[in-house]
């Protein structure tokens, strides 16, 4: 039984989420106790519930009697992945997202064809939006002979909810190498600020702030409104390039005006731009887990945050492969390798 401490490093959701993907692809039972002890309101909150409960239903996996919300140890033990039709609802406007990334890779293991419906939220602040799923992380995991894809139904902002997305899972072979060490030619960084029951004016001013911080064309500055149970607004800066596609984020709230959203979202892509790294920050957290089944790769980054260190130790907990962070001299800029195995 593999023994997991969910306080360790970043002390976040992600533990839980990791070891739940990790011991369904592997096989290997685990315990983990002090769940999200890093965070205010530790213990399993609606998402980590159902990305248990997902977790468990696609691989016909077991879990100790008596989890629910709050619960702060538990133990899991995996069955055999199986392909299915799954509906999961997180209830709340907990990311689908994340529980999305939870199931996904087991299930492109599985022999025959998955289908996932998810209800939650799908543009959250502190977790991948859609745009980010579908435009970064999932072009990469195709590159590496993923056969997925996922698309937005409904739109669910933080407090309502009610979003959803459906995804096409196919069975592939075992995932393969990359090597993300340059990200390439820039092609196209374009904003977009979508709104739903909140005033026009607020994402047009978000795209006037973001379009001079970035310099960018009118045709490169995209409004949308879209449909959802409440109000919600989020901007988005996308920097496309040969090797990598890349999305920042800020999500407008009360008591912030729409121009510092739009600079946040701005500075991260700008600090991107400016960087010779492939891959940004949550990026690098989230291709751990892909690159470290493919068993080798490597990509370009700032300096590795506390979730993809933390990431790289769960990992270690089930696989033999080791994700080693070679500094460069000068520019914060390190290589994450992974390929090189243990004595
Ligand atoms: P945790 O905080 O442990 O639940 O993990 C959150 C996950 O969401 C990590 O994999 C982060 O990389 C990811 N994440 C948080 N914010 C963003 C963002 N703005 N864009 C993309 N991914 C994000």
């Amino acid at each position: 039984m593999i023994l997991i401490d969910g306080s360790a490093g970043e002390g976040g959701g992600q533990i839980l989420r990791s070891s739940l993907a990790l011991s369904a692809l592997t096989g290997q039972p685990f315990r983990i106790e002090k769940i999200r002890a890093g965070r205010s309101r530790p213990g399993l909150l609606r998402q980590h519930l159902t990305a248990l409960q997902a977790a468990a239903a696609v691989c016909g996996g077991k879990y100790s009697d008596g989890t629910g919300l709050g619960v702060q140890e538990l133990e899991f033990y995996p069955g055999k992945v199986r392909a299915g039709t799954f509906e999961f609802a997180v209830g709340t406007a907990g990311s689908a997202m994340l529980v999305f990334q939870t199931v996904l890779l087991p299930l492109l293991g599985a022999d025959e064809p998955s289908r996932l419906i998810i209800t939650g939220g799908t543009h959250n602040p502190l977790s991948p939006p859609f745009e980010f799923v579908a435009s970064a992380y999932l072009p990469l995991l195709r590159r590496m002979g993923a056969d997925v894809d996922v698309k937005l139904i409904r739109y669910g902002f933080a407090p309502a909810g009610g979003g959803r997305i459906v995804a096409e899972i196919k069975p592939s072979r075992k995932l393969m190498p990359i090597d993300l060490s340059e990200r390439g030619e820039q092609q196209e960084v374009f904003a977009e600020a979508f709104f739903s029951n909140i005033p026009f004016g607020v994402a047009e001013r978000e795209l006037a702030e973001v379009g001079t911080h970035l310099r960018l064309s009118p045709a490169d500055r995209r409004v949308r409104e879209v449909k959802s149970d409440g109000p919600g607004n989020v901007v988005m800066v996308t920097v496309a390039s040969e090797q990598v596609t890349e999305v920042f984020t800020a999500f407008g709230r009360r008591s912030v005006s729409a121009e510092d959203v739009a600079r946040e979202a701005a500075n991260k892509a700008a600090r991107y731009i400016a960087s010779n790294a492939a891959v940004g920050p949550y990026l690098a957290d989230q291709l751990l887990l892909p690159l470290s089944l493919a068993g080798a790769g490597c990509f370009t980054t700032g300096a590795p945050t506390p979730h993809t260190l933390t990431n790289a130790e769960t990992i270690k907990k089930f696989l033999t492969v080791r994700p080693v962070f070679e500094q460069h001299d000068g520019a914060g800029l390190v290589t994450v390798r992974l390929g090189m195995r243990s004595a």
